[in-house]
């Protein structure tokens, strides 16, 4: 043996904090009891035990996609590999590919896509606005791309795709594919995959479903399993290839080892899901962000991205001129122990509203934490009136006058 034991190993305990910190960034966000509990289960993952696991997961599934599409697929993987699932299964090397780009997760999709040898369109959209149908009905008629690509929701710069529904309308009239990213979105706000013609969506575990990291879904339309489920088609990925994966999620056949831990994790997070109901969890996700949205303004910051393009599940706030967001960062989480996200470059903080992180008693800390940061940063916030907005703002929904 020429590599000992490596010295001055720890436990976990040593280097975990004796309190974790509150989780209301970009992901991952908190996860409820049972889940956690899900997670720490080992089982066979032939067995009939996880076959009916699956058919459970399958159907809760259809649900929070709102689809009938017998295509839904686990993925063992970030939301990332559901995203390169996606792509490698429905766009062939020559390809044309409409991106559109609000930002730094959007704009992955176009660039799996350019590694995929497609002809990739960028519809940039200029910062702080929302794609727009017209123009994606331009870009559709000018280009006649194959597929169209497209996050429901920026995590990255905050910004909401409101007119997805009519893009969509839009592509599927030029017979167009569309993928949808709807990670951070998903069971925070309305999707409907069928109704709106949805061919593929993707999300991840750990954000909006409230689940681990490293376990996301993804389901394909009719109209798209004619391309991904073509048995034969020329297919360079193994791990990811749909028909593969189809065996092990409707044939009960060896694909991969699944990761069942995970796969028990996300049907608790979906059993959750399905207790609530997704039109009382909209109601929560959207009450809880809008009252998130009038503290921070009613302390004197600033709001990101004007209300129309605003994303409710991640809240982008401008930090007030001479304040670095990373000491922000580093107060609120060394003082108050809540821990929320920087950016991708422009200058501002996220607050998550996913889930977990969307409960009254998490966003009075927050509010609190943050007003508190920014002004212990030597400038002017008025915290109590950020705490008062809440409650009203929360108390005023109750009684459903806003
Ligand atoms: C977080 C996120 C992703 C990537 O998910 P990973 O699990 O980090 O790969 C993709 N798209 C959006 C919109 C996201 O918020």
């Amino acid at each position: 043996m020429s590599v000992n034991v490596p010295e001055n190993i720890v436990p976990l305990d040593n280097i975990l904090p004796e309190e974790p910190l509150l989780m209301m960034g970009a992901g991952p966000v908190p996860i409820p009891s049972r889940v956690a509990a899900a997670n720490s289960i080992v089982i066979n993952h032939l067995g009939d035990t996880l076959a009916r696991v699956i058919e459970q997961v399958k159907s809760m599934t259809h649900y929070v996609f709102q689809t009938r599409s017998p295509h839904v697929l686990g993925v063992a993987g970030p939301g990332s590999a559901a995203m390169e699932m996606a792509i490698v299964n429905l766009v062939m090397p020559g390809d044309v590919v409409l991106s559109v780009c609000n930002g730094f997760f959007s704009g992955r999709l176009a660039e799996m896509a350019e590694r995929n040898e497609a002809k990739v369109v960028r519809y940039n959209v200029p910062d702080r606005e929302f794609a727009r149908a017209d123009e994606v009905e331009r870009l559709l008629e000018e280009h006649r791309p194959r597929v169209l690509t497209i996050a429901q929701g920026e995590t990255s710069n905050t910004v909401y795709n409101r007119e997805l529904p009519a893009i969509c309308r839009a592509a599927s009239a030029h017979g167009c594919l569309v993928i949808v990213d709807a990670v951070c979105t998903l069971s925070t706000m309305p999707l409907e995959m069928d109704e709106w013609g949805i061919d593929a969506i993707i999300t991840g575990g750990q954000k909006g479903l409230s689940s681990i990291p490293g376990v996301s879904l993804i389901a394909f339309s009719e109209r798209a399993w004619e391309i991904a489920g073509d048995t034969d088609r020329h297919m360079r990925h193994w791990v990811l290839d749909a028909r593969l994966a189809d065996q092990f999620w409707y044939k009960k056949s060896y694909h991969y080892t699944a990761p069942v831990s995970g796969i028990l994790a996300m049907h608790e997070a979906l059993r959750l899901i399905c207790h609530e109901t997704l039109p009382l969890r909209f109601q929560r996700h959207y009450r809880h962000s809008i009252a998130l949205q009038r503290a921070v303004e009613v302390m004197g910051l600033s709001l990101y991205v004007p209300e129309e393009a605003r994303l409710n599940s991640v809240v982008g706030i401008r930090v007030p001129d001479g304040v670095q967001s990373k000491d922000v960062l580093a107060y609120m989480s060394k003082r108050y122990r809540v821990e929320i996200s920087g950016s991708f470059g422009a200058p501002i903080v996220r607050i998550g509203q996913m889930g977990e992180q969307s409960r009254a008693h998490n966003l009075f800390r927050t509010v609190h934490a943050l007003g508190s940061s920014i002004k212990a940063q030597g400038k002017k916030v008025d915290v109590p009136a950020g705490v008062a907005m809440l409650e009203k703002t929360l108390e005023k929904f109750a009684y459903g006058d806003v």
